[in-house]
């Protein structure tokens, strides 16, 4: 028996009663419900882009309404008795859905009328909404332009009203979207705005929408999707985003509408030090490595091998430039360690003769880690930092034994 939809015609009945005409248990969320299908229903079900309504029959919570077919059915916290039924709509939940779905089709219809960008799809989130669009980028005045149309139709206040007839009859109308089904259709007009094919709940009046905001824009696929809020989303958004300008603001000890200016000063300012701290960094590894070279003379094996733990005061970054600047002295090899990370830098001059790749492996494949590099330069992470300064042991005795 097909289930009389009461939100066709009455998106506002908030409270209605019904037959129960089944009532069979199911599973819903891996928990115990049952299917509870009416004569007639207020409560709108998942289709055409709207979620789902919640509420309650009787005592029973709706979790879920299903469109099945002819029939909706209602999936509910426990057993419904057979008979009369008193049901009512979560109004809150109701009404943002229609706010954001009168607002989609208002907003569609700017997009499409003012600057042939025509919505191939819709999708109504718990947090935002959006449509695809259809068409080259649009550019930033278009998006504004489009908010801006659609919030002037909001204050215009104009009715919004359902619409019956033929496909055939709707084109003559000049609808924003042609179907090619048969039989009686439903649409939605917003009076000298737009024309719309529709089986949602909608608004009685513009003015319900609140207001539009239209935010990001991005591409999917061929398309540019559009995220938009209306009403009351609109409200707590655009008071989220003032209180985190603010905070911004506060942050950077500027006024409010400073925050991009200062940003961008703080920015800069940062990149600079960076790139300036990066060349004291070199000088500092190259100043290191002569000592270290004055101090280590080349050993009876025609080697010198310095050998160094570095701890919390390095960065990995230093110990690079360290390793790049002894591997620059003739016979030289720098075997390094980060204790705290694990770190490995093993470098050589060419003259040195040996694998830094292959002695890197080797200690690794002994102590555990990941790493490699070429016969002159190798890094590597142990997995355990601890064996930071047992991993150069290590490798200083594979250089000796190979030197023996
Ligand atoms: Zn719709």
């Amino acid at each position: 028996m097909a289930t009389r939809r009461l939100y066709y015609d009455d998106s506002s009945a908030r409270d209605f009663t019904a037959e129960v005409v089944s009532c069979e248990p199911t599973t819903h969320e891996s928990n115990v419900a049952w299917e509870v299908v009416l004569d007639a229903t207020a409560l709108y079900p998942t289709s055409g882009g709207q979620p789902h309504d919640l509420g309650k029959l009787g005592d029973a919570n709706v979790l879920d309404v299903r469109d099945a077919g002819e029939e909706i059915v209602h999936i509910v916290d426990r057993e419904v008795a057979l008979g009369t039924v008193h049901g009512c709509v979560d109004w809150t939940r109701r009404f943002d859905h229609m706010q954001q779905h009168t607002g989609q089709h208002l907003l569609s219809a700017m997009f499409q009328e003012r600057f042939g960008r025509p919505t191939v799809s819709f999708h109504l989130g718990s947090e935002i909404s959006t449509i695809d669009l259809r068409g080259t980028e649009p550019s930033e005045a278009i998006l504004e332009g489009a908010e801006r149309a659609a919030n002037q139709v909001i204050f215009d206040d104009r009715p919004v009203n359902v619409r019956y007839g033929t496909a055939e009859q709707f084109a003559e109308l000049g609808v924003r979207k042609e179907v090619d089904r048969q039989g009686i259709l439903r649409a939605i007009e917003i009076e000298a705005a737009d024309l719309q094919p529709c089986g949602g709940t909608h608004l009685k009046r513009t003015a319900q929408i609140g207001m539009m905001l239209v935010r990001r824009c991005t591409k999917i696929r061929q398309d540019w999707r559009v995220e938009f809020v209306c009403g009351s989303r609109a409200e707590r958004i655009a008071r989220k985003d003032f209180l985190l300008l603010r905070r911004a603001a506060e942050q950077l000890g500027c006024a409010t509408d400073e925050v991009a200016d200062s940003a961008g000063r703080v920015v800069s300012d940062r990149d600079g030090r960076f790139k300036e701290y990066r060349g004291v960094l070199q000088r500092l590894a190259e100043a290191e490595a002569t000592l270290a070279l004055q101090a280590i003379p080349v050993g009876p094996d025609g080697l010198r091998v310095v050998a160094r733990a570095f701890q919390e005061d390095a960065q990995a970054e230093y110990l690079g430039h360290f390793a790049s600047q002894l591997a620059k002295s003739d016979k030289t090899i720098a075997l390094l360690s980060r204790t705290p990370c694990g770190h490995l830098f093993f470098a050589q001059h060419p003259s040195a003769g040996q694998d830094m790749n292959a002695l890197l492996r080797q200690v690794l494949e002994r102590l555990g880690g990941k790493g490699g590099g070429t016969r002159d330069f190798a890094r590597g992470r142990l997995k355990e930092a601890a064996k930071a300064e047992t991993a150069l042991a290590l490798g200083r005795e594979v250089l000796s034994a190979r030197a023996r």
